[in-house]
């Protein structure tokens, strides 16, 4: 059984879809300007507005923040574009992850970032026979995309730049921990890059140029 009504909100007109069904308690939500209630049979309209006035303003403002997170910049994360939709992110491995603002996921893409560069320094360092390993830092970092500290014996990396393929990453890794054996731009320290990293030109000129794939 179906009924519909017009709720008002800050002066604005809401439809309002109540499904009755065999079901114990109210449930509401909103989806392009549109209430949607499934309720028990026995509840009257004037309950199932109360609960309005009690959820509306929530459900608009998540409804408002989907919506220009839909509308917003594209989201990437090494290299392919997340997908997405509501309050879901999927990515292109198939995985999904919810969140709550565009904040959160971005949050989110960086941890996932940060355990990829974690873990790729650590490769690499033992592929260049690099120890002790580094400590390795993700940090807000705006000239620069990464950086070593022979003092205190760590890497930085930029933490905006998880949009950027495995392999560009990889290629800023090997960057910083030729470091190790060079501290400058030299033709020795390229040589070790080159070594570890053969496309490190191409590489790093997407880096630069921020194209991610
Ligand atoms: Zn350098």
């Amino acid at each position: 059984m179906k009924k519909s009504f017009i709720y008002i909100y800050n002066n604005k007109e809401y439809p309002v879809e109540v499904t009755y069904k065999m079901k114990k308690s109210i449930s509401y939500r909103l989806k392009d300007g549109v209430f949607f209630v499934n309720a028990p049979y026995m509840v009257t309209q004037k309950r199932i507005k109360e609960g309005l006035d009690k959820f509306a303003k929530k459900l608009i403002e998540r409804d408002n923040l989907n919506k220009s997170l839909e509308n917003d910049k594209r989201l990437f994360l090494f290299g392919d574009e997340v997908k997405i939709e509501g309050d879901v992110a999927t990515f292109s491995s198939g995985e999904k992850m919810t969140f709550v603002s565009r904040e959160d996921l971005i949050d989110k893409l960086i941890w996932i970032y940060s355990d990829y560069m974690i873990e790729r320094t650590r490769y690499y360092e033992s592929l260049m026979s690099i120890v002790p390993s580094y400590k390795v830092k993700i940090k807000k970092m705006k000239s620069r995309f990464g950086s070593n500290s022979k003092q205190t014996h760590t890497i930085s990396y930029a933490n905006h730049l998880y949009s950027y393929s495995r392999d560009i990453l990889d290629s800023l890794i090997v960057h910083e921990l030729a470091h190790h054996f060079f501290f400058d731009h030299s033709k020795n320290f390229y040589s070790v890059v080159y070594k570890y990293c053969p496309n490190y030109k191409k590489d790093n000129v997407k880096l630069k140029k921020r194209i991610f794939k």
